[in-house]
């Protein structure tokens, strides 16, 4: 990141500065749940760092860090205690891109959802 640039929420949660209930980490990514979840089941797997602000910045200059994340996501499905009732293997996986479509932290992450969605919510 810039050396100007703040630190994003996830960055501060990624440091140990703020809170969450961390569930998944590798060398790239992240993995936690969100703090104010709109299905049962709902994380977030964000790229440690914060230069992509999101997944069509990530996709075209860090691919494999894409692929990393999709395979965080795929990892949280398999865990019983993570997925609850809802099918192993099995989630939803948004990418909220621009302010327009509900984006409010520009520091790529995916959303990881099993169950029902909140009514109205898209993530
Ligand atoms: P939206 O807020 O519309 O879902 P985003 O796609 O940018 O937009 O998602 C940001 C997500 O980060 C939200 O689902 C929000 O609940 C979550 N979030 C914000 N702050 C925290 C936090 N401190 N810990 C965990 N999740 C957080």
């Amino acid at each position: 990141m810039p050396e100007t640039a703040e630190p994003s929420i996830f960055s501060r949660i990624i440091a140990r500065e703020i809170p969450a209930t961390i569930v998944f980490e590798t060398d790239t990514v992240i993995a936690f749940q969100d703090i104010a979840p709109k299905a049962p089941v709902h994380l977030l797997v964000v790229p440690k760092t914060q230069e992509y602000a999101n997944v069509v910045e990530l996709a075209a200059g860090d691919p494999a860090l894409l692929a990393d994340v999709v395979a965080a996501a795929k990892q949280l499905s398999l865990d019983p205690e993570l997925m609850g009732e809802y099918p192993l293997g099995q989630f939803r996986l948004i990418f909220n891109t621009g302010e327009a479509v509900g984006q409010t932290v520009f520091h790529v992450h995916a959303h990881v959802m099993a169950g029902h969605l909140q009514e109205g919510s898209l993530a």
